[in-house]
């Protein structure tokens, strides 16, 4: 380790240096290995998986109620008449009172919220559980489509004054959403190579690495946070977006890995130069919105511009269910963007998507992401798996029925409280300011060398270029594992620490160790501060 020259390592994407450090992290066997670079969490909603299995169950006896030849091999196709009275006798008789109750009070909320008569919901939920059908229509099923979109319009800051309706895709998690739509953005000529596309950063590393992508060729514009500033855009970084040269504008929104929120200030700044910028189109991926407190999203704010992604993967600790959704405004810039193309452009679009329609043009922008995500040949079996979307409303309904926010509070302080465990195991005192989420937390090396030890230290820690050498010292040393910052295309040498997935007692050791290998840099610097 001392010689090793760690400048060889700094093209490396986060993910991939991961994958080095766990090595060195994991060679001594003694040792227990800490990733806590993985935003995975280590919580996970229980009731909503219960009502999965017990839809499940229920649906394979609804199923044996007809076709039962060849010895109970076959079950038939579910029957609407009747489902819900069969399914209370079920649950009468069940011993998961927690599961088949969800199911009872889930019915009851969307007959009396949505007025969605409930055999028509519990005849989806049974046909998805089975998945015995192809996923109809393939963007979403109806009812769950109603439920999600509920659950969205809640968590992103809605209801939608002004705004108008929206429909959601559901997508294989908010990574697939993400494919989908630089795919069918390329697709639909509405961004060509050398296009401008801005990038709030620090941001997801993905977002970097998709659009320098051959097939994408977009170069990219960065739209900087100001870690002064609350990790907010400040007005001249904004003003980069009034270039007409900038087509698409995505945000992760609350950022990672800063894992603030943008203020309503922000947010209105942000619709302010796209008043002036109507064409712009921007994605924003709203994966942590649920941690935030009074989230708004640009999806509320600037409904017209913008694609929404969310996934159900961190608040419902749901990693492996791959459940995301795309929304999008019925009334929306993409649409329009379609209906002023060249009419070169609409007649090879006409070609592309002329299986689908005979009347190609009028297919919608979110209709187009789907046939897309199929290389539209094969639409017809597009569409996340039905058992996928039936866990997924039910994850929705989790949110919908959270009456007293209990499990919200639940899940923004368990990482809320291991944020300041890290911290404070420093010796660094931290705050809860209102847009922070954290989820994650960028440790600053640089910052918090200088609340320790002042400013000269900080400069000399600076100049030594620490950052990748403190994250081999860390798995090294101690076996935690941790992601540089500068992957995110964070500025300052600084390290992702995810809140989400260790426990307590490892939050507490990451602490002492960074504050441990930081006295060691001190001692260094102290006895020659003139050497980097
Ligand atoms: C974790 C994460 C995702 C991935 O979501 P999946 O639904 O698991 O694919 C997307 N965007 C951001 C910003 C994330 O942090």
């Amino acid at each position: 380790m001392p010689d090793t020259d760690f400048s060889q390592y700094a093209d490396l994407s986060p993910f991939e240096l991961k994958d080095m450090l766990l090595q060195i992290a994991g060679s001594d066997h003694e040792r227990m290995m800490l990733n806590a670079g993985r935003g995975n969490p280590n919580f996970l909603a229980i009731r909503p998986r219960r009502a999965f299995l017990r839809l499940s169950e229920f649906a394979i006896e609804e199923a044996e109620r007809s076709y039962g030849y060849f010895d109970n091999q076959f079950g038939g196709l579910p029957e609407r008449e009747g489902i819900v009275d069969r399914f209370h006798a079920f649950a009468r008789g069940h011993a998961d009172t927690e599961g088949v109750r969800f199911v009872q009070t889930a019915i009851s909320f969307i007959t009396d919220r949505l007025g969605i008569d409930r055999d028509d919901f519990l005849f989806e939920a049974v046909g998805a559980a089975l998945g015995s059908s192809y996923p109809t229509p393939p963007r979403m099923l109806a009812i769950c489509e109603q439920i999600v979109k509920l659950y969205v319009e809640e968590e992103m800051g809605g209801p939608h004054t002004g705004a108008g309706g929206f429909s959601l895709f559901a997508t294989e998690g908010g990574t697939a959403a993400m494919t989908y739509i630089f795919q069918s953005l390329q697709a639909n000529h509405l961004i060509a190579p050398g296009d401008k596309v801005a990038l709030g950063t620090p941001i997801f590393s993905p977002y970097l690495e998709i659009p320098p992508l051959e097939s994408f060729g977009l170069d990219i514009v960065d739209i900087r946070m100001d870690e002064e500033a609350d990790w907010q855009f400040p007005a001249s970084e904004l003003e980069k977006l009034r270039d007409p040269a900038v087509k698409v504008f995505c945000v992760v929104n609350p950022s990672n890995p800063p894992s603030a929120k943008l203020s309503d200030a922000c947010l209105k700044a942000i619709a302010d130069v796209v008043a002036d910028r109507p064409d712009l189109m921007i994605v924003t991926d709203d994966v942590y919105g649920t941690f935030a407190d009074d989230f708004r999203s640009l999806f509320v704010t600037c409904p017209r511009n913008t694609l929404c992604v969310y996934s159900f993967s961190k608040y419902f600790g749901a990693t492996g269910w791959r459940l995301g959704v795309i929304a999008v405004h019925d009334d929306n810039r993409f649409d329009d963007a379609l209906a002023a193309l060249p009419e070169k452009d609409k007649q090879r679009l006409d070609a592309r998507y002329s299986s689908l329609t005979t009347t190609p043009r009028a297919v919608r922008f979110i209709d187009r992401l789907v046939a897309d995500s199929r290389v539209v040949a094969l639409n017809h079996t597009a569409g996340l798996s039905t058992p996928q979307q039936l866990q997924m409303t039910l994850f929705a309904l989790n949110g919908l029925l959270d009456r007293h926010n209990s499990y919200k509070t639940a899940a923004k302080s368990i990482v809320r409280d291991r944020f300041h465990t890290v911290y404070a195991n420093m010796g660094i005192t931290t705050k809860d300011g209102a847009n922070d989420v954290n989820y994650y937390s960028l440790v600053d090396l640089v910052r918090i060398g200088a609340k320790l030890y002042g400013e000269a230290f900080a400069d000399w820690l600076t100049a030594g270029e620490r950052g990748t050498e403190f994250l081999f010292r860390l798995a090294d040393e101690t076996g935690v594992v941790l992601l540089p910052g500068k992957g995110f295309e964070v500025v300052d040498p600084s390290v992702r620490i995810s809140l989400a997935n260790l426990t307590q007692a490892n939050y507490v050791q990451i602490g002492q160790c960074t504050r441990r290998i930081l006295d060691e840099y001190h001692a260094e610097y102290s006895k020659d501060p003139g050497a980097a």
